[in-house]
């Protein structure tokens, strides 16, 4: 392995969510937050979406921080729900802002079947539904989690994904996301750089996770995120090791949602070990 130079990759943060999609900070005052933090680059990743990209730009050249124009793609592997980073993707591509309705779309109807099951669960339905749908955001099951919560159904978010969201649970449905090696395809047709979201946080084997970056890796991936937020030591080590097996660089990102989880900050120490090449080098940042 190579010994990298010492870039201060503390002020780097290439994964965060703003009230576009399930954060709960709108895009200015995001960026006015990681400012604050001291960060220097970053990354606005929203699920499916781009909508908050223009907002975060004009803030951004406002403070005088770098931007990175990014997104978070929910895809399918085996089954398994799969969440890809397109950085450096152009947020104006006619094409990928096509493809992000449709996957709008396919939020809005699964969240209909799940709102549904919750009614013939007796809960009110209909109800969390309009909660979920006048939220500024594309909807995501997070924003469900907080209508059960706030309507007392629930006493915290995760008792909702543990009694009813989640896989195997009573209202989980799977969303019907595109396969991995597609989603792959239109960052890299928007100009974009594809990043596997937290390699370590997927419930696979050790042998479906490399094969998972095997696959990764021939669709054109080129990064996995081997910092993560709320992500222990023992995933950044496993993580770094695949990286040097399949070539990959590294990202870093908190995948910050909001102040409120105050276990997962902005601007906390995301540093990438020795020997990976960090996935900014090549845009000279
Ligand atoms: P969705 O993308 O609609 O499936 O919603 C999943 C989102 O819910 C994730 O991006 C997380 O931000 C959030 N989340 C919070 N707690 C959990 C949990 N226990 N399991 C899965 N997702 C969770
Ligand atoms: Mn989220
Ligand atoms: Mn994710
Ligand atoms: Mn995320």
């Amino acid at each position: 392995m190579s010994q990298c130079p010492s870039a201060p990759h503390a002020h780097i943060d290439l994964h965060t969510h703003s009230n576009r999609s399930d954060g709960t900070l709108t895009p200015a005052d995001l960026v006015q937050l990681a400012a604050a933090a001291g960060l220097r680059v970053l990354a606005l990743t929203d699920h499916d979406t781009v909508a908050g990209l223009d907002e975060a730009r004009r803030e951004a050249d406002r403070l005088r921080i770098t931007l990175v124009p990014g997104v978070e793609i929910s895809a399918s592997w085996r089954s398994q729900a799969i969440h890809v980073l397109g950085l450096w993707i152009d947020p104006a591509c006619g094409r990928l802002r096509g493809r992000l309705d449709t996957q709008e779309e396919r939020r809005r109807v699964r969240m209909r079947k799940i709102c549904a099951r919750l009614s013939q669960l007796k809960l009110p339905g209909d109800d969390l539904l309009a909660a979920v749908e006048a939220q500024p955001g594309v909807p995501t099951r997070a924003h469900l989690a907080e209508a059960l919560r706030a309507g007392g159904h629930v006493s915290r978010t995760d008792d909702a994904f543990r009694k009813y969201l989640g896989k195997g649970k009573e209202a989980h449905f799977a969303a019907e996301w595109p396969g991995l090696a597609d989603v792959v395809g239109w960052i890299r047709d928007s100009g974009g750089l594809a990043s596997l979201a937290h390699p370590a946080r997927y419930a696979l084997s050790a042998g479906a996770r490399r094969q998972l970056l095997a696959d990764f890796a021939a669709a054109g991936g080129r990064a996995i995120e081997v910092v993560s937020g709320g992500n222990g030591a023992h995933h950044v080590e496993a993580s770094a090791a695949l990286a040097v097996k399949f070539g990959f660089a590294g990202s870093v990102g908190s995948d910050f949602h909001g102040p409120q989880q105050i276990w997962n900050p902005l601007g906390r120490s995301l540093k990438l070990p020795d020997g990976i090449v960090p996935v900014w080098r090549e845009f000279g940042l």
